[in-house]
C-alpha cells in the first residue's frame, strides 16, 4: 500500500481537483484529505480519522455509505456486461427498470427518461430539448432560458451560464446570452425588510413579469429552478412562491423545468420537490438521489406535452441527434436499481422527513438565540443557519472575514463535516437518511461549540 506521505505528494502534483484554490493546493498551502471507507453517515480517511458527514457527500449520498446491496449489484452488473451502449433502441434490463421505476415515482403527467451521468450534462439535455422543442413548433425566435440568482444548476458552459452564482461566471466569460436571471427566492435577504413573505413572493413573481416584457414574451422558450435552492443558501422557497411563478409562466406559454438534482428521490421527506410544492414541471432533472452517488447516473424526465412533440420531431427529421456514450451506462443502472428498492425497504424518505424534522428543531435549541445568528431554516433534511453581523438590523458580516468558512472548519476539528455555501455565510447540511436523533443532536451540539468558538 502507497505511504500517505508519498500520496500526498503526488495528489498535489498531478491532480487537478475541481472547486479547489489550485495555487494553494498546489504549493501545499491547502488542506488535502484522503478519504478511505465509509458506513452510514460517516466517512473515514486513511489517518484513521472519523467524521460524521452531515452534508451526504454532495448532498448525495442519500442512503449513506456503506450498503453492501448496491455494492453488490454493481459488481454482478460489471460481471454479467459492464456496457453497452443504449443507442438506436438497445438497452439493459436494469436501464430499462430502472426508467420504469423512476417513472412510477414520478409527479404525473411525466412521459419518459433520459438517461446521462451528471446533474450538469442532465440539464444540458434539458436545454436542447427545449430548443429542438420550439424549432419543431416552428417558434425559432423562443429560445432565452430564465434563472434565478443563487440557482445551482451545474458549472458546463450552458448549466454554469444557468447557475446564478458569481463565481461559476467570473472569467469564465459567462454566462451565455441566451440566458438571464431573476431575483432569487430568498426571503431573508430581501431588500424591503418591511415585507411580508406573501408580499415577497409577489415581488418575485412581478420581477419574473417585468423581465420577460423586456425581454418579449415570444423569445423566452424556458423557466429552470430548484424546488428548493440549494448551494445559492439552501433557501426553502417562500409561502405561495411555485404557484405565483407558474401563473406568470402559463401565461406566457413558457416551459418548466424542475432541477431536482438535490431533491429527488426523498430529502424533502416526499419522492420528489415537486410533488412537496404542488410544482407541475414540462422537464425534471435528476442525479444525485438516483443511485446515492455509488455510480455517475443522472436523468432528464420529460413530461407528456414536451414528449409528443419530440415524437412528432423525429417523424419529420429522422432520429433524435443527441446521445452519450455513457447514457444509461449498465452499471449506474444497476446502482440505480438497487438504490431505489433500498429506499422503498428501508422507508427512508419518510424518515427524511421526520429526521429532518428533528435536526431542525434540534440547530433551533442550540442557536436559535444567537447574537450572530440571523436565520435557521430548512427543509426535509436540508438545513442551513445563516450568520449575521447584527441580528436585529440585519447586517450582514463583510466577505473577507470569512465567518462562514471558519465555522465550517471549526466544526471539522470536532469530527463534523458542514459545508460552508458561497455567497454568504452559510453553513448548510444535508445529510444520509438514516441519520439518528442521537446523530441530529451531535450536529447541532458540535455546531453550536463551533459557533461559540468562532463567534463568542
Ligand atoms: N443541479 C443541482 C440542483 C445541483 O445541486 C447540482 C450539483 O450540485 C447540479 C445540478 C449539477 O450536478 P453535477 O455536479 O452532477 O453536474
Amino acid at each position: 500500500m502507497l505511504r500517505n506521505d508519498m500520496l500526498e505528494k503526488w495528489d498535489r502534483e498531478n491532480f487537478f481537483h475541481p472547486s479547489t484554490h489550485l495555487a494553494e493546493f498546489a504549493r501545499g498551502d491547502a488542506p488535502h484529505r484522503v478519504i478511505r471507507t465509509g458506513s452510514g453517515c460517516h466517512i473515514e480517511d486513511r489517518d484513521g480519522t472519523r467524521l460524521l458527514d452531515a452534508f451526504a457527500g454532495l448532498y448525495c449520498v442519500n442512503v449513506g455509505y456503506g450498503r453492501p446491496e448496491i455494492a453488490d449489484a454493481i459488481a454482478d452488473q460489471a460481471r454479467e456486461l459492464a456496457y453497452y451502449h443504449a443507442y438506436v433502441g438497445h438497452g439493459t434490463e436494469a436501464s430499462i427498470t430502472l426508467a420504469r421505476m423512476v417513472l412510477e415515482r414520478a409527479p404525473k403527467g411525466m412521459s419518459k427518461v433520459y438517461f446521462g451521468m451528471s446533474g450538469s450534462d442532465a440539464n444540458e439535455t434539458n436545454i436542447k430539448l427545449v430548443w429542438y422543442y420550439n424549432n419543431i413548433l416552428g417558434r425559432p425566435e423562443k429560445k432565452k432560458i430564465i434563472s434565478r440568482w443563487r440557482g445551482y444548476h451545474g458549472s458546463g458552459l450552458m448549466t454554469g451560464s444557468l447557475t446564478g452564482l458569481e463565481t461559476f461566471h467570473n472569467k469564465f466569460d459567462l454566462p451565455l446570452s441566451q440566458v438571464i436571471h431573476t431575483e432569487a427566492p430568498y426571503y431573508f435577504r430581501r431588500d424591503d425588510l418591511n415585507q411580508t413573505e406573501e408580499q415577497f413572493t409577489a415581488h418575485c413573481a412581478a420581477e419574473l413579469e417585468a423581465l420577460i416584457q423586456a425581454e418579449g414574451p415570444d423569445t423566452i422558450a424556458a423557466f429552470i429552478g430548484e424546488p428548493v435552492l440549494g448551494t445559492g443558501g439552501i433557501v426553502p422557497p417562500p409561502a405561495g412562491y411555485w404557484e405565483a411563478i407558474q401563473a406568470v409562466l402559463t401565461r406566457h406559454d413558457i416551459l418548466l423545468i424542475a432541477d431536482e438534482v438535490v431533491t429527488g428521490f426523498g430529502r424533502l421527506g416526499t419522492m420528489f420537490g415537486s410533488d412537496h410544492y404542488g410544482i407541475r414541471p414540462d422537464l425534471i432533472t435528476i442525479a444525485k438521489g438516483l443511485t446515492s452517488a455509488y455510480a455517475p447516473l443522472s436523468g432528464s424526465i420529460v413530461g407528456d406535452r414536451m414528449w409528443k412533440v419530440l415524437e412528432r420531431g423525429t417523424d419529420e427529421n429522422g432520429p433524435i441527434g443527441h446521445g452519450w456514450t455513457y447514457s444509461a451506462h449498465p452499471v449506474g443502472a444497476a446502482a440505480g436499481v438497487a438504490n431505489l428498492a433500498l429506499i422503498d425497504k428501508l422507508n427512508l424518505v419518510q424518515a427524511a422527513g421526520r429526521t429532518g424534522a428533528v435536526l431542525n428543531a434540534a440547530l433551533r435549541d442550540a442557536l436559535g438565540t444567537h447574537a450572530n445568528v440571523g436565520e435557521i431554516r430548512g427543509e426535509g433534511l436540508m438545513a442551513a443557519v445563516e450568520f449575521v453581523a447584527d441580528r436585529d438590523g440585519r447586517r450582514f458580516f463583510d466577505a473577507s472575514e470569512k465567518v462562514g468558512g471558519r465555522v465550517s472548519a471549526a466544526l471539522l476539528e470536532q469530527g463534523v463535516i458542514g459545508r460552508a455555501m458561497p455567497q454568504g455565510d452559510i453553513l448548510g447540511f444535508a445529510p444520509p437518511f438514516c441519520l439518528t436523533d442521537s446523530e441530529a443532536g451531535e450536529i447541532a451540539d458540535k455546531t453550536a461549540r463551533a459557533v461559540a468558538s468562532v463567534l463568542g
